[in-house]
């Protein structure tokens, strides 16, 4: 990437991160996962590192949280309140602390200097910011204890400031944009563990971590989805919009918790070590798993030990948080715009398995892109199963090597749709199948492109997407499969993230494919899972009429299923058998024959019937009592739904129609009939109401 190119990049990903910092901070509305907005913020300081010059006061990377929120006063920190560096590997641990020694040992020679030549000259201010500090307890110092580190668990929440006038709380707020915060005094005085007055009569700020345990988070969306259907997308999100409420009581029944970490004024601890002691003398509430680290290599064993151990804890945490334990070491190494150079947090990465690929299909997105999609063999990952994966692009599965047949690792990262990781190629088996981007677009059968200069490939026809939404929408419907809870919202939601293709991939869906759409929780997954799955019984009329073949409407395909009660005699005939039905002329005769020649459209009639799509045969006649005679039904009936009174006109071996002409015998009048009513005595057809209906059947 040249310069010029860089520039551009810069600014589209200050852009989106913005948008998403405003998203996460101010609105607690968050679109994409943390790893998400982690991996593009990289991506920011990768660039920035690599031109220096275009690196601006107002990227992402130079600040702290947002602006803050104008509903609240604000109050402005006593010093600024950072955030923490993040690792997403051990190495980077390691390179921290490689950074930190190094800077320490060069800030320690040149100050030891600079102390001897002051000895001499006797021009020694002692206000200078750095003099201080080497003539405390380092000077001459052993070695002993200077890198111990403190290793606390990353508490998946929001930061709290919290500051005492002689022992009572006085003002609680957030962090805010790192020199502002909020006033949240009123919503976190109903927090039970954070006491409003300490035992000892101090003026000091302590800072820590204010979270949501899992099973409240659990509960209280259940709730929500209740009330008013919207979720919080996790513990942290929930903890902040609690947290900011106007309203105290709806903080107060939400039972928040704390962790405190850090304080400032009253006394004068030496270590992170008597922090956290003295806070808890104070009556705070100290997160108990904090533990003293020796060297490096034990907090590297601590850091294994959570990222295995954290699902037994009853809080969410999202890495483990490696500091100095010396607060003079500290102080020596000092902190850039953004954090202390004393800190690192280590990033949990997100959970990841083995499973298997069944099969890669092309998904066509609103701008006809075309994305190629795992099958997988479905897996409990992160608490659901999923069994479908992105793999982005062509190029990409060229990159990872991706083949049908392989065993891949896959993740879910947050709230993110599951992606493979890589494959493990020891257990690829000789048949393994490589995969080819198709050169006709499986949707529409137009020509697929790649655009010059992009990695994705397209397809030509420009309304493809909408075209598709349209066949699910009509699949789904009223009259035909009938799928409660399926809008175009959560349609389009699936198809664009590949896992649905065509309609049969409805029947296919884990509950753990759904969830992490959108505002979904864990119940309205499994409550539109089991929709899906108690439509796959339909009768043969709906069926047909479910598959959208042109010009074939809901009563068409009664009248064809009242003729033919076989699929697969709708599938072999010739038009002309087509136009013995009533009401079917040669235009729609030829359409229903095109339709089935189609060998995309057989193939998803097999794929529905294969995936357990059972379809209910027409009832038989029991007699000819009604042959010859068509009924039109309309209006509400009281013993029978519309469709149950066709029914039994049919089994009676009559006709029943959904229009009134001439030829309509009787119309049969329910509670609001509307305008079929008034046809009917316009032509002078009979009219039967319900009780004269049910005595003629
Ligand atoms: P951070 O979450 O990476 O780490 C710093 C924070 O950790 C501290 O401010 C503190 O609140 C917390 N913490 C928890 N336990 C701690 C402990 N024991 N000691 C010290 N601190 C502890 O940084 P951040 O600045 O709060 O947030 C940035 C992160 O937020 C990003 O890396 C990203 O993951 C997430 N984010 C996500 C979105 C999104 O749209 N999804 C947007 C913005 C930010």
């Amino acid at each position: 990437m040249n310069k010029a190119e860089a520039k551009t990049e810069i600014e589209r990903l200050r852009r989106e991160l913005n948008r998403h910092n405003r998203l996460y901070y101010v609105l607690d509305k968050p679109e994409i996962s943390d790893a998400e907005y982690d991996r593009l913020y990289r991506k920011l300081v990768g660039l920035e590192t690599q031109y220096p010059d275009l690196v601006a006061s107002d990227s992402p990377t130079q600040r702290v949280g947002d602006k803050v929120s104008g509903e609240f006063k604000k109050v402005r920190h006593s010093r600024p309140r950072m955030s923490l560096d993040d690792a997403f590997s051990l190495q980077e641990v390691e390179d921290f602390e490689q950074r930190a020694k190094k800077l320490y040992n060069s800030t320690h020679r040149s100050a030891s200097s600079w102390l001897a030549q002051d000895r001499i000259n006797t021009s020694y201010d002692s206000g200078d910011a750095l003099l201080p500090r080497m003539t405390g307890h380092h000077q001459g110092k052993s070695e002993e204890g200077l890198w111990d580190y403190v290793c606390e668990l990353k508490i998946d929440g929001l930061q709290i400031v919290l500051t005492y006038r002689d022992g009572l709380l006085a003002t609680a707020a957030t962090r805010g944009d790192g020199v502002t915060g909020e006033d949240v005094t009123h919503t976190i005085k109903t927090v039970r563990d954070i006491p409003l007055k300490l035992s000892k009569l101090l003026d000091m700020v302590v800072s820590g971590e204010i979270y949501i345990s899992k099973r409240d988070f659990a509960k209280i969306n259940s709730e929500q989805q209740k009330t008013s259907g919207q979720l919080y997308a996790n513990p942290r999100n929930l903890a902040a919009g609690t947290v900011r409420q106007l309203d105290p009581k709806v903080a107060s029944g939400r039972r928040l918790k704390s962790f405190v970490y850090d304080l400032e004024g009253g006394v004068s601890p030496k270590t992170q070590v008597e922090i956290l002691k003295e806070l808890t003398d104070l009556g705070f509430s100290v997160n108990p798993k904090n533990q003293l680290c020796r060297d490096l290599s034990e907090a590297e064993k601590f850091i294994r030990k959570w990222a295995e151990g954290r699902d037994e804890l009853p809080y969410e945490i999202d890495g483990v948080v490696v500091k100095v334990n010396d607060l003079a070491t500290r102080r020596m190494l000092g902190v850039t715009a953004k954090a202390p150079r004393w800190a690192i947090a280590y990033k949990f990465p997100a959970e990841q398995k083995p499973t298997k690929i069944l099969d890669i299909v092309v998904q066509v997105g609103r701008q006809g892109t075309l994305t190629p999609v795992a099958v997988l063999e479905p897996v409990k990952l992160a608490g659901s199963t999923v069994s479908r994966a992105t793999l982005h692009n062509e190029d990409e599965i060229k990159r990872k090597d991706v083949r049908i047949g392989d065993t891949v690792i896959v993740r879910k990262a947050g709230d993110v749709i599951p992606e493979v990781v890589s494959v493990i190629k020891s257990k690829r088996p000789n048949s393994a199948k490589p995969f080819r981007m198709p050169d006709k677009c499986p949707i529409c059968g137009d020509k697929v492109v790649r655009v010059e200069g992009e990695v994705a490939h397209k397809c030509a026809n420009k309304n493809c997407f909408v075209v598709q939404l349209r066949k699910l929408e009509h699949f789904v419907s009223r009259d035909a499969f009938d799928i409660d809870g399926l809008g175009t919202k959560i349609l389009e939601q699936l198809y664009k993230e590949g896992l649905v293709r065509d309609p049969a991939d409805l029947f296919t869906l884990e509950e753990g494919d759904i969830e992490p759409l959108e505002r979904f929780a864990e119940k309205s997954a499994s409550n539109l899972i089991q929709s899906i799955q108690s439509s796959k019984t339909i009768s043969f009329n709906r069926f047909i009429y479910a598959l959208g073949i042109l010009h074939v409407g809901a009563q068409t395909a009664r009248d064809l299923t009242n003729t033919f009660s076989d699929l697969d005699e709708i599938i072999h005939i010739f038009p002309s058998s087509f136009q013995e039905v009533d009401g079917i002329g040669e235009k729609v005769a030829n359409s229903i024959f095109e339709f089935f020649q189609d060998e995309h459209n057989l193939a998803l009639v097999e794929k529905l019937l294969a995936v357990g799509v059972v379809i209910k045969r027409a009832t038989a006649l029991t007699s000819h009592k009604l042959a010859g005679k068509t009924f039109v039904v309309t209006g509400t009936l009281d013993s029978m739904s519309r469709e149950e009174a066709e029914a039994k006109i049919r089994m009676l071996g009559g006709k029943a129609s959904s229009s009134v002409s001439i030829k309509t015998d009787f119309v049969v009048v329910g509670i609001n009939p509307g305008s079929k009513s008034d046809q009917a005595k316009k032509l002078g057809v009979k009219i039967l109401d319900e009780k004269s209906f049910i005595k003629l059947l």
